[in-house]
């Protein structure tokens, strides 16, 4: 949507005097926050919605470095969407990048045999059976395995907390297990846990299956494949992220009318007598606002609101995530993607066309990393490469022309077992105060989708009052009769 389009669909609105709506922060979650007031008609209604992001671009954490060896632009770490991230989709569709999204329907396992199984579901077949010639592509497990596996999706899609009282921690009180103890709790084969869960859940949820919660791997399973045929596509950028967010988005949002302010750091809140926020502070300059949304990872938020955000709350912990950034002399991979089963490297992706600046770039991904963190930097890449090498036969006789190690110590929240309880909502106890990032209470993993929700939430918070009739939200992808008869409407 144009908007100039908006302008016309504003009649359903509150009147009010204009007002000034700071967002802290400009991840998605800010920049989707400040997208939705747009959206919704509010500039066009005079108000005014600001941004201010402390560095130099924004993106946050889906942000790009400079190649050295072109200067071109590379992505920290590959970032990956599905066709259930509705409303991340949605705001690049609005933001006019969706075109720069790859959509690729088949998933490329690669067992230790070294050949890839191309896992396509079907188009026909109706949700959730059309996820039968994905697992019947996985030539990695046998037909014994794959009928596990099919029982395992099912029984977690089913997963019922309270039915399960006498395997949750009596001690903690928490209402909630980890992945690994329940997968091996109803029998899932080594193997599959190994070569399916493992991989799948750590790269879905950014942390590994020993400590992440089964309630987390279940909306992985349902959303990410089981609610609706398109949901497992994988949703690839074919641009720097550095570009679509960091130059096209940003862009959008000032042709709106939107204003962002890069190296802007907020270092303080103010409220007034009557407890409501009246300004931020970016060092000695004091800038007024009627309403606030802080849009930053946890800890950042815990230092400007110590009495809303608990400093050192041991629940909200990071897990970290390893890009090893790879420039070959000659193009290695024969696949757009693959997940490499059963080894250190989990994910490997070859450079777009339009993103790569070498032939050969080709970039590896390992989730939950924390494991590698201490290790010698050149064991790491002697043993990515020696994993290539053993699965691309072309990567055999490639030289290796540059490579760097870049690892987020904490790139995603660790979604462990009790951490939706402390996730804090939007609406906080301050009246004109709201709160957005990834690891809010979204529902969602901390992901893309998670921080666009998280802004769209914070802005309905926040601009509710002033226009009524508004859809804040993209809804999910619809679940078939068959799916809510399976598995209910969870
Ligand atoms: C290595 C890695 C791999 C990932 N892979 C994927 C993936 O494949 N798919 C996926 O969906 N998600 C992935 N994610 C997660 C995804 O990047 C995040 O969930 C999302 O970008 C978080 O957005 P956010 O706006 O909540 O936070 P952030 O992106 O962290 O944004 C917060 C912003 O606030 C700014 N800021 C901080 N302090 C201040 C201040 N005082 N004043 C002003 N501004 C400030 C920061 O500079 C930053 O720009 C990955 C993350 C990492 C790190």
């Amino acid at each position: 949507m144009t908007c100039d389009e908006k302008k016309e669909s504003t009649s359903a609105t509150t009147s009010a005097k204009p007002k000034r709506m700071i967002v802290v922060g400009g991840g998605l979650a800010g920049l989707s926050a400040a997208a939705a007031l747009m959206k919704a008609g509010l500039v066009q209604m005079g108000h005014e919605v600001i941004v201010l992001e402390a560095r130099r671009r924004v993106g946050g954490r889906a942000a790009s470095f400079e190649d050295p060896l072109t200067g071109g632009l590379v992505d920290a770490c590959q970032h990956v969407a599905m066709g259930c991230c509705t409303n991340f989709l949605d705001l690049c569709k609005q933001a006019g990048v969706a075109g720069s999204l790859r959509r690729d329907r088949t998933l490329y396992f690669i067992g230790h045999d070294g050949i890839p199984a191309a896992c396509t579901p079907s188009v026909w077949l109706p949700a959730p059976l059309h996820l039968g010639p994905l697992l019947l592509g996985m030539r990695h497990f046998t037909f014994r395995e794959k009928t596990a596996l099919a029982l395992g999706l099912l029984r977690l899609a089913r997963y019922n907390r309270k039915k399960r009282g006498t395997h949750v921690q009596k001690d903690s009180g928490i209402q909630d297990e980890t992945a690994q103890t329940w997968l091996e709790f109803i029998g899932q084969p080594e193997r599959v846990i190994r070569l399916f869960w493992q991989p799948v859940l750590e790269s879905a949820l950014g942390e590994s299956i020993d400590l992440v919660s089964v309630v987390a791997a279940r909306k992985v399973v349902v959303d990410g494949f089981l609610a609706h045929r398109n949901a497992s596509d994988l949703y690839v950028p074919t641009q720097p992220l550095g570009r679509l967010f960091g130059e096209h988005l940003v862009e959008w949002l000032k042709n709106c009318g939107v204003t962002v302010e890069t190296g802007r750091s907020v270092t303080a809140i103010q409220l007034d007598a009557t407890g409501r926020v009246s300004a931020v502070r970016c060092g000695t300059e004091e800038i007024l606002c009627d309403s606030l949304i802080v849009a930053l990872p946890w800890k950042q938020a815990a230092r400007l609101l110590p009495d809303i955000v608990p400093v050192g709350n041991e629940h909200l912990t990071g897990s970290p995530i390893t890009a090893v950034h790879l420039w070959f002399d000659r193009d290695v991979m024969n696949l757009p993607h693959a997940v490499l089963v059963g080894r250190v490297s989990q994910w490997v992706f070859r450079g777009d066309d339009s993103q790569k600046n070498v032939p050969g770039y080709c970039q590896v991904v390992i989730s939950a990393s924390r494991g590698l963190q201490g290790d010698d930097r050149d064991v790491l890449l002697a043993t990515v490469i020696s994993e290539l090498k053993a699965i691309f036969p072309a990567a055999r006789e490639a030289q290796l022309l540059n490579a760097r190690i870049v690892t987020d110590p904490t790139a995603v929240l660790s979604v462990r077992p009790g951490v939706e309880a402390v996730r804090p909502a939007a609406v906080t106890h301050v009246p004109n105060l709201f709160l957005a990032g990834d690891w809010t209470a979204t529902g969602w993993p901390s992901t893309m989708e998670g921080a666009v929700r998280s802004g769209r939430l914070a802005a309905q918070a926040a601009g509710g009052s002033l226009i009524v009739s508004q859809q804040w939200q993209t809804p999910d992808l619809p679940k078939n009769w068959l799916v809510r008869r399976i598995i209910g409407t969870r």
